[in-house]
């Protein structure tokens, strides 16, 4: 199957088994957003809860709070998006498709990097234990034929990023011969902006309604509180404060299923530090978040960093956690080093003084930010993209199984009598369920062959189906089967209960941080 088929297959999948649906879909949906079902809010509860945790529970000087989605339009102008929240735009004349400028000069280079690592490969695989990837990639022909149009496209997009031009853009795109997918013609249009952010009204027309934005990053909302916060928890710098909630993005593009929605939700924390310190915050927290990522184990070799080169005015170090997504590295996380520019620009704004005393050195000053930011939806798709498996078995039949980690498993346990219509079995394995369902998410289950019940389970993802036959009536055991070896174990019920928490506690995946 390639990435694109395991792709259509992952989405199908999701709607198939209650994960993520296309919003309104009965009035054939609405583009670009999605609804999650009872299996993908159980996962995307825990991918939040694992955040959460991880930052104000971990850290002392690190406290939550939960904004408003509506803000005083002021806010917009001085956070910069009013004026500069843009994209890139170009359409394809014949397609009537659009895309976004940069993302097709991006996608084309990542193409000659692919291009590179393949020939690397090839290198590898021939020339064994004696190979050296550097002299090889600083003698092979064709490592450096394609370096060189790397290289020369890479100067002219980051100039014209830089330049904010957007007729070198569409230069670019040309010269390259990038084509439109789906007409595959290069009968583009101009480059325009676009600006990203919803706008709606608030208040009556007879009073003179204000126009408004849904706000489309919650870090605004932690700004404006800095304040608050700082004086009433009484924080020492450094500290932070994380927020989840939503946020809102009118997309030119948006064809990828949850990675790019228009409606999505953010995990952020502005970490507010001494100006001068920044760098070595920006290190800390890369590492701390990298951290965060590979203790979920889902193969440390799937992250990469990727600095940027081109900073935005306020920023003065910024990288992306990339994951390796069906359709290639793509941007998860975000770190940067915002300086003070979100503070220093409110108090312009406001005209109220925003600043911070420091007791030790009796100095007033603007504190500089550190800023961690993850999409939700994102992190539910690294994780269903990750963990989708379909697997051969020995028997010759086939399984889907997602591999999810258990501790952010939806559904931790299966209770099953071993068939429906044994009062005994289905009175003891509501009693197992009644007592399991305090500290887990667990599933009743007394439908269908065993069999059948188990691949439902494998399919959102249960670490542990427990199976309630006969015997257990007279010795009060029952049969565990773990999902990802299929292996059963025989074990007393009054087990049960530490067995499963061994695996699914969230508190064990904290203490590995
Ligand atoms: P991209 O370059 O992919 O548009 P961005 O650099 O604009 O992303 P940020 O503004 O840094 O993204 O937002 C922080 C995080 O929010 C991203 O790393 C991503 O996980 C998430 N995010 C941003 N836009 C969307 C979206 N439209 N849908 C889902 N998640 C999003």
């Amino acid at each position: 199957m390639t990435q694109d088929e395991l792709f259509k297959v992952l989405v199908a999948h999701c709607k198939e088994y209650g994960f993520i649906f296309p919003s309104s879909e009965i009035y054939d949906g609405l583009a670009a957003v999605y609804d999650y079902g009872q299996m993908g809010s159980e996962l995307k509860q825990n991918i939040k809860q694992y955040w959460w945790n991880a930052m104000t529970r971990l850290n002392e000087n690190i406290v939550g709070i939960d904004s408003c989605i509506f803000m005083h339009p002021k806010i917009w102008e001085a956070s910069g998006h009013v004026g500069a929240f843009n994209d890139p735009l170009i359409d394809n004349k014949d397609s009537k498709k659009r895309y976004r400028a940069d993302v097709l000069i991006e996608d084309y280079l990542g193409k000659i990097e692919e291009k590179i690592n393949k020939e690397v490969a090839k290198g590898k695989k021939k020339f064994g234990e004696s190979f050296d990837e550097e002299q090889f990639r600083a003698t092979n022909p064709n490592v450096q034929r394609e370096l060189k149009k790397y290289n020369e496209v890479h100067d002219r997009y980051v100039a014209a990023e830089k330049a904010n031009d957007l007729a070198e853009y569409k230069q670019i795109i040309v010269d390259c011969g990038i084509v439109c997918p789906i007409s595959g013609t290069c009968n583009w249009t101009d480059v325009r902006q676009f600006n990203l952010m919803f706008s709606t009204s608030m208040g009556s027309t007879a009073e003179g309604a204000n126009t408004i934005y849904l706000r489309p990053e919650t870090a605004q909302g932690i700004f404006v509180n800095y304040l608050n916060v700082q004086k009433t928890g009484r924080m020492k710098i450094p500290f932070g404060i994380a927020q989840i909630g939503k946020a809102f993005r009118n997309e030119i593009v948006a064809r990828q299923f949850i990675f790019r929605m228009r409606e999505f939700e953010q995990m952020e924390m502005q970490f507010f530090i001494k100006p001068g310190t920044e760098l070595d915050w920006f290190k800390k927290w890369k590492e701390t978040r990298m951290k965060w990522h590979v203790n979920l184990g889902m193969g440390a070799e799937n992250y990469r960093f990727h600095d940027h080169e081109k900073l935005a005015h306020y920023a003065n170090a910024a990288t992306d956690v990339e994951f390796q997504f069906p359709f290639g590295f793509k941007e998860l996380e975000g770190i940067h080093s915002r300086t003070d520019f979100d503070l220093g620009n409110h108090q312009k704004f406001s005209g109220k003084k925003i600043q911070y005393f420091d007791p030790e050195t009796n100095e007033s000053y603007t504190p500089y930010v550190i800023e961690t930011s993850i999409g939700v939806d994102r992190m539910v798709l690294a994780v269903l993209s990750h963990s989708y498996k379909e697997e051969k078995l020995e028997n010759g039949e086939s399984r889907v199984v997602l591999a999810i980690p258990a501790p952010i498993a939806p559904v931790k346990a299966a209770v099953m009598p071993l068939v429906k219509n044994n009062e005994e079995l289905v009175n003891l394995a509501q009693e197992i369920m009644n007592d399991l369902k305090f500290d887990f998410n667990c599933q009743y289950d007394e439908k269908d062959s065993i069999g059948k019940r188990y691949r439902r389970q494998d399919a959102i993802g249960t670490p542990y189906c427990i199976t309630v036959d006969h015997d257990s009536l007279v010795d009060r055991c029952v049969t565990v089967r773990d999902r990802d070896t299929m292996t059963q174990e025989r074990i007393p019920i009054s087990e049960l209960r530490a067995l499963i928490d061994k695996k699914v506690n969230l508190n064990n995946l904290l203490r590995n941080l």
